[in-house]
């Protein structure tokens, strides 16, 4: 505790950093995207997409938890998808809530290595912490071919946490529609319930424009 003179006394500043440390670490954001944030996402200027995305992710996080529904970041790979929705978990954590990310098919593969051929169900660890999550990012959705275990999987998983009006943020690199015949859509990828699921759940944020890496690198 420390004292605020003329306040009273309140939780360290060192103890809220401990706890963000922690949190942060319970989130289990790959290496790669630890570093996302707010604060180094760049929207092309040029690109309205991504600046209706940023903001989108803004309000989220000052809004929380007076929010009602997710985002599905829906575009090309490398436009930020991912790192929008780790910002998200981050901002989020900074103001104390605890989240985890997930990735859709190491996640599913996770589910099916830890399956009991004799209790006939996959193991409550794996799946615990996805069902209880106050907040996850499911990143990839729609990245395994879709099986119908998998479809299953994830209709209880999403259902679940659609039941217990609990926030997900998803990502995808399949579009709804507008594609040339014969790409396959995120319906196709993740089925008509749980496509319609996800309109309940969440506002859809399209996000148009090149890979970040390669605007970044020069290769226009
Ligand atoms: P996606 O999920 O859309 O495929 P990522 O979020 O993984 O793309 O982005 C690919 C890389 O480019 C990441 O390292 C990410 O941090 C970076 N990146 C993408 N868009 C931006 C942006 N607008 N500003 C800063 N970094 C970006």
């Amino acid at each position: 505790m420390e004292v605020v003179s003329g306040k009273g006394a309140r939780r360290c500043v060192c103890r809220l950093s401990d706890l963000r440390r922690r949190l942060l670490e319970q989130a289990r954001v790959p290496r790669r995207h630890e570093e996302c944030s707010l604060s180094n996402y760049h929207p092309a200027s040029d690109n309205p997409s991504q600046v209706l995305a940023f903001r989108q992710a803004y309000r989220l996080i000052r809004e929380y938890p007076a929010i009602e529904r997710g985002l599905l970041f829906v575009g090309p790979v490398g436009v930020g998808k991912t790192h929008l929705a780790v910002a998200i978990l981050r901002g989020l954590i900074e103001k104390g809530v605890p989240g985890l990310f997930c990735e859709y098919g190491s996640l599913l593969k996770e589910i099916q290595d830890s399956y009991n051929p004799v209790s006939l169900i996959s193991e409550t660890s794996v799946l615990a912490p996805v069902y209880e999550a106050e907040v996850l990012v499911l990143d990839e959705l729609g990245a395994s071919r879709p099986t119908e275990w998998v479809l299953d999987t994830m209709t209880q998983i999403i259902g679940r946490r659609y039941n217990d009006k609990k926030l997900t943020i998803f990502t995808t690199n399949y579009l709804d529609e507008g594609q040339s015949p014969g790409v396959e859509t995120l319906q196709d990828r993740i089925g008509a319930r749980l496509r319609s699921r996800l309109y309940e759940m969440c506002g859809t944020v399209l996000i148009e424009g090149e890979d970040y890496r390669r605007r970044l690198n020069g290769f226009n």
